[in-house]
């Protein structure tokens, strides 16, 4: 682990594994951090926060940030593989991530030296000057699931690095490699210690410690609604500031009038990349009754035709998911769906045919014939599994695809512009694409409606959620 500086073992000395889950070969051993080891995080964060750290102008985090790009985009190739070895995702898309985040690190470069308070006119008697100040948060508790490593490490470091916070992260217990690089990536681009530290651990035990701990200011917490919940309810001992990103059960809904060919790859894509270990994953299909049919056999063959493998392959499309519980969890899923009554139009099992049989790989899964009340249609799964649903009228997807604890995206495939306007607004998610899925961008805020989450990332909102803001008064007269 990465504290003050330093590489360290868990003070138990107790270790975890971490494996590939494309082969079940156990790559790595970790630390298993406990309450002691983010004690001693924590107390370092602090002490960065009010030493030296304190002092560096905004030009010098700019400076930073932008070192930090750099040795990114030196060492995006090893970061690549990590995240592939580590949690299985294909490395045609890790690959592929590397403007995205590493615009992200020079996007809040950028911000580091555009944060400012305002001067706020007052109706005080007399003559008193009122302004506002922007203060970073102090030290803020990062947690992260397994599903992007990368990207879900730089959303929570390049703000913290940019407003003035210091950093406790907890990675995954199921992808806790590359945030170990990019570790290794702060002490090259010369981060002062106790700035960024990284506590590798369980959630029962790192990740609850450093949700309750009395010396953090702030948590951000990217995972399930559920462990959303207990961090809710941790974080009340000192009311530290909370931001989250949690599931989705998003909807994607398919007008007659979209152009078909276009739509079938990306509505396709919303859910099978990553194998559906993306929560955004767009899972619920509601396709309008006249083209169903040939939708649903189209987006069929599309699924078929995904080249499933180990991810490390750069021909291969789907890996496999990152662990024997997920998959057990998944296949779970497709079990249920063919008991409740859904008809299966393709996949539907774990696949096992040579190579494939030492990892945890599903096929791309097809329902058809699914009611919004079947637990396939209500529960994130968190696979590549998408369930088929006909509508009617407008007002129906709507009522439907808003039928749904989560608010995380949605998307919408139509050539009409009245249509995309008026479903864009009656939509109630974070986040909603037109023509498209997946659209993130660094300048663009992302985050939840309902239990989705709330709390913004990307964009100056982001920052916010780091700073507090400070109201002065200035007695002149
Ligand atoms: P998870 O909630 O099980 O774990 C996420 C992190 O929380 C891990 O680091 C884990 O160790 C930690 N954790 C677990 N229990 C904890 C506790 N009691 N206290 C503190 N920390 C604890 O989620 P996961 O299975 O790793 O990831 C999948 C989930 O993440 C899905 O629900 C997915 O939708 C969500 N997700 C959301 C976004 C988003 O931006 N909205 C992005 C990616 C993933």
């Amino acid at each position: 682990m990465f504290i003050d500086g330093a590489w360290l073992d868990a003070r138990s000395g107790r270790i975890m594994e971490t494996r590939n889950p494309a082969t079940g070969a156990v790559i790595a051993t970790v630390p298993r951090g406990d309450r002691q080891d983010i004690d001693l995080a924590v107390a370092a964060a602090r002490q960065a926060f009010d030493g030296p750290w304190s002092r560096f102008k905004p030009y010098e985090r700019q400076v930073l940030l932008l070192r930090i790009a750099d040795l990114f985009e030196k060492h995006w190739e090893e970061i690549s593989r990590s995240d592939t070895t580590d949690m299985g995702m294909p490395i045609m898309r890790t690959r592929a991530n590397r403007n995205r985040v590493i615009g992200m690190l020079r996007y809040y470069a950028g911000m580091a030296t555009a944060l400012h308070g305002e001067t706020i006119e007052n109706s005080l008697p007399g003559e008193v000057v009122s302004f506002t100040r922007k203060e970073p948060v102090g030290v803020v508790g990062a947690i992260i699931p397994w599903n992007a490593p990368t990207a879900a490490s730089v959303w929570k470091i390049g703000p913290a690095l940019a407003t003035g916070c210091t950093i406790v992260l907890k990675p995954s217990e199921e992808a806790p490699l590359t945030p170990l690089l990019i570790a290794d990536i702060m002490n090259e681009a010369g981060v002062p210690p106790g700035v960024v530290n990284i506590v590798t651990g369980t959630g029962a035990e790192a990740g609850a410690a450093l949700a309750e701990h009395m010396g953090v200011d702030k948590i951000v917490f990217t995972g399930s609604t559920a462990t959303g919940q207990s961090i809710v309810r941790a974080s009340a001992g000192n009311l530290k500031r909370v931001s989250l990103e949690l599931g989705g059960k998003s909807p994607v809904i398919v007008c007659a009038d979209a152009d078909l060919d276009r739509a079938v790859p990306v509505v396709a894509m919303s859910v099978f990349a990553n194998s559906g270990q993306i929560c955004i994953a767009g899972s619920r299909l509601f396709v309008e009754r006249p083209i169903h049919d040939e939708f649903v056999e189209r987006l069929a063959a599309y699924a078929k035709g995904l080249r499933v493998g180990d991810g490390i392959d750069p021909a291969t499309e789907i890996g496999p998911l990152v662990s024997l519980r997920q998959l057990e969890r998944v296949t779970g899923f497709l079990e249920a769906g063919t008991a409740e009554g859904a008809t299966l139009v393709t996949g539907g099992a774990r696949l096992t045919e040579g190579a494939l049989a030492a990892g945890n790989f599903v096929a791309p899964t097809v329902f058809a014939g699914v009611s919004d009340d079947m637990k396939i249609a209500r529960e994130e799964i968190f696979g590549p599994v998408i369930s088929a649903l006909p509508f009617d009228t407008l007002d129906e997807a709507v009522e439907r695809a808003n039928n749904t604890p989560y608010g995380l995206a949605a998307g919408i495939f139509t050539q009409n512009v009245t249509k995309a306007h008026q479903l864009s607004r009656k939509i109630r998610a974070g986040s909603v694409w037109v023509n498209t899925y997946h659209a993130i961008d660094p300048a663009v805020p992302f985050g939840g409606y309902k239990m989705s989450g709330y709390g913004r990332e990307g964009g100056a909102e982001h920052l916010d959620e780091y700073l507090s803001t400070k109201g002065v008064f200035i007695k002149i007269d």
